[in-house]
């Protein structure tokens, strides 16, 4: 089951997948025990047009909508989440809001280098103390002898530790509430050599994921994207399409683990036949499939309503919640098939998937956060 593409949307996705096969799985298994993206592989993927296909021609992109990303970020999370995430994060979120918000020069700066494959960028929004209640976030945009000075920690930020610039928001009045957030973009260059630690990741460990410490870092206006306030509105929209994005992840991690433990269930023997004769086995395998058909078709539903023009945070929310518990529902309930070969690490894949899996029910917005966005919608003040 599917959901009917169009023919250029299908004719990427094939070309994104046949790009993944010949160019992530190979180097999956080192990058995931080294914990390191492997940097070539952005270029690759620039230089064959993968990277920021919203932006346009101009500017190195394609023009395209939000379903050619959810394409690319589902078929290289078939092949490894990690890898995918860093592939997918840069010409995302973490340079999105220069592309809708920043100035013509700050366009001109950046996005021809991120979709070229040369600099990669991050969204630096969540704090050691604030994720999903941005208004909790601490750091700072200062106003002294006209520079900003910036200070702050950043946490769990993807990319990190390989980013060429990041999208620091903070706020530059706090009196304001919501409305005293800004974005900044804070080029590494500025940041000491020390500022970014690597964090040791559950799962998507080649995504490199990393705290960056902010220490009155003076930046000129021309770092500023827009107005010194509205960054809350800036920062959520751009999270509205990355979550469409990462739901796309969410399905391609969760095909590959309905795959593998399909592929087993023919192949392991147990009381004189395949595992997958039992119908215990069969129909759960049977479940996770029908689960990720479904999710696949709410997520497509929903990029293709975006590219359409209505980009209904209500839709996204949907299409997040249900991949992202498809996801892992798919993987855990494959891990069983395995039996104790689940348990051994790095013997079969989808002890990664199984890890890989549960990023997707916490990044840009947990599955609660997900049902609160739906709830409101429905009218109801949950507390
Ligand atoms: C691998 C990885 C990569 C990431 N990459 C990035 C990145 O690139 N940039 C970035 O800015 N951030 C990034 N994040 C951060 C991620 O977006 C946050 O972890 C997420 O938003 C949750 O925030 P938190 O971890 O502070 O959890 P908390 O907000 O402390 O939540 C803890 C628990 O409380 C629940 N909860 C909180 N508030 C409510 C509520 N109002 N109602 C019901 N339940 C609630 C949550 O659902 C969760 O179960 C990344 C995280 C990970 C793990």
């Amino acid at each position: 089951m599917t959901f009917e593409l169009p023919d250029e949307a299908q004719a990427l996705k094939e070309s994104a997948a046949a790009f993944a096969a010949r160019e992530i799985a190979p180097v999956v298994e080192e990058a995931e025990r080294n914990e390191k993206f492997p940097r070539d592989l952005y270029s690759k993927a620039g230089q064959a047009g993968f990277i920021g296909m919203r932006y346009p021609d101009e500017l190195g992109g394609q023009g395209a909508g939000i379903t050619a990303e959810v394409l690319w970020r589902e078929t290289c999370s078939y092949q490894c989440a990690g890898i995918a995430s860093a592939l997918s994060v840069p010409g995302n979120i973490g340079s999105y809001p220069i592309y809708e918000f920043g100035s013509a020069e700050q366009q001109q700066r950046y996005l021809p280098k991120v979709t070229a494959g040369e600099w990669m960028g991050a969204f630096a929004l969540t704090e050691p103390e604030a994720g999903s209640d941005v208004k909790g976030i601490r750091s700072t945009a200062e106003r002294k002898n006209g520079l900003w000075v910036l200070s702050g920690r950043k946490m769990f930020i993807t990319c990190a530790p390989s980013a060429d610039f990041f999208i620091f928001t903070c706020y530059t009045d706090r009196d304001l509430g919501y409305e005293g957030i800004a974005n900044f973009i804070l080029d590494r260059s500025l940041l000491p050599d020390d500022a970014i630690t690597p964090l040791k990741t559950l799962g998507h460990r080649s995504s490199e994921v990393g705290e960056v410490a902010v220490d009155r870092i003076e930046v000129p206006d021309d770092a500023l994207i827009g107005e010194p306030t509205g960054g809350f509105r800036r920062a959520a929209r751009t999270l509205n399409g990355g979550r469409l994005v990462v739901a796309g992840g969410a399905i391609g991690t969760g095909q590959r683990a309905v795959d593998v433990s399909v592929a087993y269930a023919k192949e392991r023997r147990a009381f004189d036949r395949e595992i997958g004769g039992f119908q215990a086995v069969a129909f759960r395998l049977a479940d996770i499939a029908a689960a990720i058909d479904s999710a696949r078709v709410t997520v497509y539903w929903a990029a293709s309503r975006w590219d359409a023009g209505s980009e209904s945070p209500k839709d996204v929310a949907v299409a997040k919640l249900i991949a992202s518990e498809a996801a892992v529902r798919a993987a855990s309930e494959g891990l069983r098939t395995f039996g104790g070969y689940a348990y051994i690490g790095g013997e079969f894949p989808i002890e990664r998937l199984f890890r890989d899996s549960r990023y997707y029910v916490i990044v840009e917005g947990t599955s609660d956060v997900q049902h609160l966005v739906l709830a409101r919608q429905l009218g109801l003040k949950p507390q």
